[in-house]
């Protein structure tokens, strides 16, 4: 059994209280190691290093600090295969994924933060025939808090991380208590590049004790949080009246919109991915497909037969394409929803089960499930699912599949699938969302933002977006 420890002051430090939770390895559904339910004490340990650790690192060099991340990134790619294992151990995802998106990823934020902040720049203002000049410097914040979730753990810890230390500040960070692992991995790498002590502390436990603490806390004035839409309200509502800085990357619950001019081999092979990948539980995976009529019958055949093609698996094994899900707490969530849709008159074209077979029975694995819907009206269309699980309908008119997308209080993003330019222009422009990709999914390029109208958030990650987070811009005017 391993337990973890919390990362302050540049050490490993056990928390102040006795509370464990327990690490499950999803596949086995058996404890594998234990964290520390962090409370207020813990979390005011790591703000008071992370405080005294601001003022050297907020005036380090913008190339010292870029140096320290391109170090932090190169080690996460020396262990690379170690830290995937562990990402899929500890989430249940297929070992391949995690290679391939996780861990890479992780890495990749570190890097591009790394060279971002060398391109991040103040502007000036010439107020001419006044003799008046402005200009606009960016400060570091503080100490901020950076909060993530279970669904890519190391990926979307460092998505926050890595620009808020190239801006300069210092950080308490939380990652989710269901993945905890690959962030106290983390801890050893931060050591081996010799990041000043306090400049980031982890902190492990649950989002009601170490998560609230630290957004209750009066000297951390930016929380950067992803999670849950539910989680993002309440953190809100502790932040507001302390006037917090508040980045907020909530649920979503994502249209597939297909017209029958698509490419449709590449629609077919990439919305089995945007449907199934790291079992659905990805914030942007596309849960309601809907699909121009005259494709219906040929789409519905060929999604049903490519869909059981998967092959559900080990995390571990290399030909894995679906693992498990992240608890059986989320898998009996999951469930249902599936039975909820039945009820509602949905029809189950594949799928619907926990896996329960030899091997399997003591893990959280359930059959990618396709729903085929004659309304959008019903729970499964409404709530965000989060699981390998999605629903199908057809649509005649382009005003009315418009309708379905934009009928969700979400807004993360959605993906269109059409040859026609004039129809992608407008649809893209009444879809409501934060993101929208044309004729693809999970296409990334960090400098673009990132974020969700509606209830899939508050503000945008990404590029400069991160940095114009992380800092807070002080104008200077002055008559000359
Ligand atoms: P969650 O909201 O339960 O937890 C997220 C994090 O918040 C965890 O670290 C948790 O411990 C912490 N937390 C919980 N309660 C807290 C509190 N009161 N105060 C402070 N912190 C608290 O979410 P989850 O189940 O871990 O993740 C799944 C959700 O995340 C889904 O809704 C998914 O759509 C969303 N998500 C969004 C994005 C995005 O970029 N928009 C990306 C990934 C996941």
């Amino acid at each position: 059994m391993d337990y973890l420890s919390n990362y302050i002051n540049g050490k490993k430090v056990p928390a102040k209280g006795e509370k464990w939770i327990d690490v499950f390895h999803p596949a086995k559904g058996k404890v594998y190691a234990q964290l520390p339910d962090s409370q207020a004490a813990d979390v005011e340990e790591a703000y008071q290093a992370a405080k005294a650790a601001f003022p050297e690192w907020s005036n380090t060099t913008i190339e010292y600090r870029s140096e320290m991340l391109e170090k932090i990134a190169s080690a996460i790619e020396a262990r690379h295969e170690e830290l995937a294992q562990a990402e899929s151990k500890d989430n249940g995802k297929p070992i391949s994924l995690a290679r391939r998106v996780d861990i890479y990823r992780a890495a990749a934020n570190f890097r591009f933060f790394s060279k971002a902040i060398t391109q991040y720049s103040s502007e000036a203002h010439h107020t001419a025939g006044m003799n008046v000049m402005n200009y606009t410097i960016r400060k570091p914040i503080g100490v901020v808090g950076c909060i993530s979730p279970w669904n890519l753990p190391l990926y979307l810890f460092s998505w926050k991380i890595a620009p808020a230390l190239a801006a300069g500040n210092t950080v308490v960070a939380k990652p989710s208590e269901v993945t905890p692992y690959t962030a106290s991995m983390l801890a050893d790498i931060l050591d081996e590049v010799g990041l000043p002590k306090g400049v980031l502390n982890i902190v492990h436990g649950l989002g009601g004790s170490t998560g609230q603490a630290i957004v209750e806390h009066p000297d951390i004035t930016a929380i950067s949080f992803t999670g849950g839409t539910t989680t993002g309200a309440h953190i809100a509502r502790v932040a507001a009246p302390m006037f917090k800085k508040l980045s907020l990357e909530l649920g979503g619950k994502n249209p597939n919109i297909i017209f029958a001019d698509c490419n449709f081999e590449q629609m077919l092979k990439t919305t089995v991915q945007s449907s199934f990948s790291n079992q659905g539980q990805i914030c942007l995976c596309g849960s309601r497909i809907y699909v121009e009529r005259s494709l219906y019958s040929k789409f519905k055949k060929a999604f049903v037969e490519a869909t059981e093609k998967l092959r559900v698996g080990m995390p571990n094994e290399d030909a894995t394409q679906v693992g498990a899900l992240v608890s059986e707490e989320h898998l009996n969530k999951v469930l249902s929803y599936v039975q909820k849709a039945k009820e509602e008159g949905g029809k189950i074209l594949t799928g619907g089960n926990r896996i329960t077979k030899e091997g399997f029975a003591s893990g959280y694995f359930m059959e990618p499930t396709i729903i085929e819907l004659d309304s959008n009206d019903c729970t499964i269309n409404r709530d965000e699912v989060f699981g390998p699980v999605v629903t199908i309908m057809p649509f005649d008119t382009e005003e009315e599949v418009l309708g379905y997308a934009n009928a969700t209080k979400y807004g993360l993003s959605a993906t269109l699938w059409t040859e026609n330019l004039s129809r992608t222009m407008r649809m893209t422009e009444e879809i409501q969302a934060g993101i929208v990709w044309v004729n693809t999914w999970l296409t990334r390029d960090l400098r673009t933002p990132f974020g969700g109208v509606k209830a899939s958030g508050v503000g945008r990650e990404g590029g400069f977006y991160a940095l114009d987070f992380f800092t807070e811009p002080k104008n200077i005017c002055i008559r000359f």
